[in-house]
């Protein structure tokens, strides 16, 4: 069983209208048929919008089955010609064998699907074969995108606190909130095991705004109880999706209202990837997080693929240098050199400037030796829960 599904399809119903659309499904089908072996029972259908599926019947082995994928891929190179345009276009395949045991065809339409998406996943114009793997990985991912759901009313979700440093005075100037999953048989989960799967379920939106409430009330809280630290921040980040939602900038200026917390107190942090996954959208709620008071931070700066130019089109505050550029610092001198590089990009731009994944000694003295404003790391603390947080806020500064 081959599963196909055209890639980029919704760019040309979007540009060209439905009408191209359509004649390109039509043109895609008649290509597929010139590929079937009509004397062995092969059949294609169209399965809905632009899904095909081909059942090739009396396969020797799986090479037949990749021979025809690799057909498949090349009769469709050629440009169709649609009502007046020239489009190309081309297919991710996912195969599933007949060998598996199945019992029932919908089972074997599940396992092709899959591999499908994983086709997808590794880059378009791309076929791959199901194994078994991938099927636990589907079942482990759905039980955790359950258990995510029930996560947040059971509150099993938990804000841990990363002390940011001044290089200057030793003292805490803010927190970075990191959360957690405490989950009843898993442990401590980490965010990088399941942030992304709360992006594409899209309950990112509601665990942020969760992470943002429980982050502003502690914030407000530390501000009261250490009256020394009344200007101490709190780094909070943001996601794409939440970027992309249409009253986001309502919902954080809610948030801020109900905990009474200043504006200034609190620090976006955004990826590059994040801004331009939609540019202009981005601009537009940056600006208005910004005319509210909010600091704006870039995250894992220098990681992105983004051109330098985006920066003074976007209110941004703070650069916040990754962890890779900083954790060679000390032995590295083209990683030196890419620091001091950012450090001075940000001073003339009028940006702060904070290292993350500080972890030894060399690399604090190197980047005081750069006149780095600010870090975070290990040296200085692991992230901490709440009460661990109070307690290290209570005691003397780092240097
Ligand atoms: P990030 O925002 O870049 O956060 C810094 C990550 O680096 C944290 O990982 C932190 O624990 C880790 N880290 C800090 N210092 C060191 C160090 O010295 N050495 C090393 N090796 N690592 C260090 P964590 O907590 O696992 O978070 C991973 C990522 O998950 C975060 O990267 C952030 O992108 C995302 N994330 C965490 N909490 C949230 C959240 O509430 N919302 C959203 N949207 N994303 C979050
Ligand atoms: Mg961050
Ligand atoms: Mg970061």
């Amino acid at each position: 069983m081959l599963f196909l599904d055209l890639d980029r399809f919704k760019i040309v119903n979007d540009s060209l209208g439905h009408c191209v659309g359509d004649r390109l499904l039509i043109t895609v089908a008649q290509r597929l048929q010139s590929c079937l072996r009509s004397d062995e029972g092969d059949v294609v259908a169209r399965l809905g919008g632009d899904e095909f599926t081909i059942l090739l019947s009396h396969i020797q082995s799986v090479d037949d089955a990749i021979r025809a994928a690799e057909q498949i891929h090349q009769v469709l190179k050629s440009p169709f010609n649609l009502n007046g345009y020239q489009v190309f276009t081309t297919v991710s395949i996912g195969i599933a064998l007949g060998t598996n045991g199945y019992t029932q065809a919908v089972d074997v339409l599940r396992d092709a699907d899959t591999a499908l998406y994983r086709a997808k996943e590794q880059g378009k114009s791309w076929h791959i074969v199901f194994d078994s793997t991938m099927y636990d990985r589907a079942v482990a991912l759905l039980h955790l995108e359950t258990d995510l759901r029930w996560a947040l009313q059971r509150q099993e979700l938990r804000v841990f606190y990363q002390p940011i440093v001044s290089l200057v005075t030793g003292n805490i100037t803010g927190f970075e909130a990191l959360v957690r999953w405490q989950h009843p048989q898993r442990g401590l989960v980490s965010p990088s095991d399941f942030i992304a799967i709360a992006e594409e379920t899209g309950l990112i939106v509601p665990i942020s705004q969760w992470v943002l409430r429980e982050s502003c009330l502690q914030l407000r809280q530390w501000q009261l109880r250490f009256p020394e630290h009344k200007s101490l921040s709190i780094n909070v980040n943001l996601s794409a999706k939440q970027l992309s939602q249409h009253n986001v900038v309502e919902q954080i200026n809610q948030i801020l209202q109900e905990t009474n917390l200043a504006p200034s107190s609190l620090k976006l942090e955004i990826t590059e990837s994040a801004i331009m996954a939609s540019p202009e959208k981005a601009a537009s709620v940056l600006q208005r997080l910004k005319a509210l008071g909010i600091q704006l931070c870039i995250d894992d700066f220098g990681t992105g693929y983004s051109s330098l130019s985006y920066l003074h089109h976007f209110p941004i505050d703070i650069l916040k240098i990754d962890r890779s550029f900083i954790n060679r610092i000390d032995s590295d001198g083209d990683q030196w050199v890419i620091v001091r590089a950012i450090i001075t990009l940000a001073s003339n731009l009028g940006m702060g400037v904070v290292a993350e994944g500080v972890e030894t000694m060399d690399q604090l003295i190197q980047l005081r030796l750069l006149e780095c404003d600010k870090a975070q790391g290990y040296l200085f603390s692991q992230p901490l829960d709440s009460e661990q947080a109070s307690a290290l806020l209570a005691s003397q500064p780092f240097f």
